[in-house]
């Protein structure tokens, strides 16, 4: 099963992930746009575990493929325990791939949610601060800071995870709905 981010409860707006760039102003009430939670799904007892930090996530997460999760792997914590988090609306999910690489050491991997609800957007933070969207965008700093030249490329994934429908809170989607269904949503991207 795929370890999944969960994003925070949709009344509290405050995000206190450190990835988190501010809300935009304009927007009228603080909307949730960033992960709050990491959690995991033991691939035996199917229930979500809360995993602690966004390091041990991404450690998790990069090696779902090879060894899927398993509630043993939390400390002290086995298949019997209830489960640490269900997944509901009460928050809204999103769903990672499996297999993204860690993050580099030093760099920052970030998402944050658009908000319209539609999809994450993922890019990177430099060890200097800088905003990175793209490989190529990464390719040029990595160019013009050679102190990083041993970093792999490869380990910058900008794949976002997915947003889960059934979690999307219901201002949200009837916002959007006035253009239409689901799918036309991307139509809104311009204002994120
Ligand atoms: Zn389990």
């Amino acid at each position: 099963m795929v370890a999944k981010y969960v994003s925070k409860d949709r009344e509290n707006c405050d995000v206190r992930s450190p990835d988190t760039p501010k809300t935009s102003s304009k927007s009228p009430r603080v909307a949730v746009r960033s992960i709050d939670t990491y959690a995991a799904q033991c691939d035996k007892c199917l229930k979500w575990r809360v995993i602690a930090t966004e390091e041990e996530y991404e450690e998790v997460r990069s090696k779902m493929e090879e060894s899927p999760f398993v509630c043993d792997k939390k400390h002290g914590v086995s298949c019997d325990d209830p489960a640490d988090i269900e997944y509901n609306a009460t928050r809204t999910w999103v769903i990672d791939r499996p297999g993204i690489p860690k993050t580099p050491v030093g760099f920052k991997r970030s998402l944050v949610l658009r908000r319209d609800f539609s999809k994450m957007d993922a890019y990177y933070i430099t060890p200097t601060g800088k905003k990175l969207r793209t490989r190529n965008e990464i390719a040029a700093f990595i160019d013009a800071n050679p102190k990083y030249k041993d970093v792999n490329l490869s380990d910058f994934n900008f794949t976002s995870p997915k947003v889960m429908e059934d979690t999307i809170p219901e201002d949200a989607v009837r916002k959007v709905s006035s253009s239409g269904n689901g799918s036309k949503r991307k139509a809104l991207k311009e204002e994120a």
